[in-house]
């Protein structure tokens, strides 16, 4: 078992180092460079759900699957590895995928999808401890601009003030859409003190902006609630986000147009 026995002209197309000399060959070692066949011919045949995919020389995709090949009496005589096209689904799954986790009017992170972000990152943190900081802002008085100037002028001023911040913050950080003109952003290893520079910088960012396409004297604030963690025992993902909503209730019932902490009750929540 594990001999080439034989393979079609297509085969060719995908495989160009397979000839007539790699019948009766190792399958291991004429597929070596290809860890997808290596994986789908040293592994038994697996259900349908999991499906191994080969990205060829030639940027095609293909999904690779082993079928047993029986005999009358149901022994095992071989194997057959078929490779079927899947570039044109591929690219639709990677769509939908992005469709699934981003908000389609501004790019960022849908709710849902940062939400499991912030999940991870706090089961990482318990688990290898660290500090994080999160933010939600909120834009003030935006309802008047959609009053004033129209729901698209809205739009423009939302798109902007996401892709901003997003060109702002690190690879590790993240950017979700938690409402409609709410934003939530996660700093990993982040302290209260770098989270609060990074969030007075964007206030300033977001009141100095201005919209191509908008009159010149559209202007929009954003007000802050800023939430830090070094010890997440006991805390849960609706917590955190009450802290920073109130946090940032705050920011607005003290002039908009600002950051402002949370600060716990307890102030050593790690003991
Ligand atoms: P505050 O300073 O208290 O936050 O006042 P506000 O006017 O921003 O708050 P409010 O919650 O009353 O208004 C939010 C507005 O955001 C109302 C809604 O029409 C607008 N909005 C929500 N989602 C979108 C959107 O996708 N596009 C546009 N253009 N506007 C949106
Ligand atoms: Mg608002
Ligand atoms: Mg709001």
């Amino acid at each position: 078992l594990g001999m080439i026995i034989d393979f079609n002209r297509q085969l060719k197309e995908i495989f160009p180092n397979l000839n007539n000399q790699s019948i009766g060959k190792n399958a291991v070692d004429e597929f070596s460079q290809y860890p997808a066949m290596m994986e789908v011919i040293q592994n038994a045949p697996v259900d349908q759900n999991n499906i191994t995919v080969l990205k060829s020389e030639n940027a095609e995709f293909y999904r690779i699957k082993k079928t047993n090949l029986s005999d009358q009496n149901h022994h095992l005589i071989g194997e057959i590895i078929t490779l079927y096209h899947y570039t044109e689904e591929k690219k639709l799954l990677d769509k939908l995928q992005i469709l699934a986790t981003h908000d389609n009017l501004t790019g960022v992170f849908n709710r849902r999808h940062f939400f499991w972000l912030v999940e991870q990152e706090m089961a990482r943190q318990e688990r290898y401890g660290g500090n994080f900081s999160l933010m939600i802002f909120d834009l003030d008085s935006f309802k008047r601009i959609n009053d004033v100037y129209g729901h698209l002028a809205g739009d423009i001023v939302l798109k902007k003030v996401a892709s901003t911040c997003q060109n702002e913050l690190r690879k590790t950080d993240a950017i979700g859409r938690f409402g409609g003109e709410e934003f939530v952003i996660l700093m990993p290893e982040t302290v209260l003190e770098m989270g609060q520079q990074l969030a007075e910088r964007l206030r300033s960012i977001i009141e100095n902006m201005i919209f191509e396409g908008l009159p010149d004297e559209v202007r929009v604030t954003a007000s802050f609630g800023l939430v830090s963690h070094q010890c997440l025992k006991n805390v849960s993902l609706e917590k955190l986000l009450r802290d920073a909503d109130q946090a940032l209730y705050q920011a607005k019932n003290s002039g908009r147009n600002r950051v402002s902490i949370f600060e716990p009750a307890d102030l050593n929540p790690c003991t």
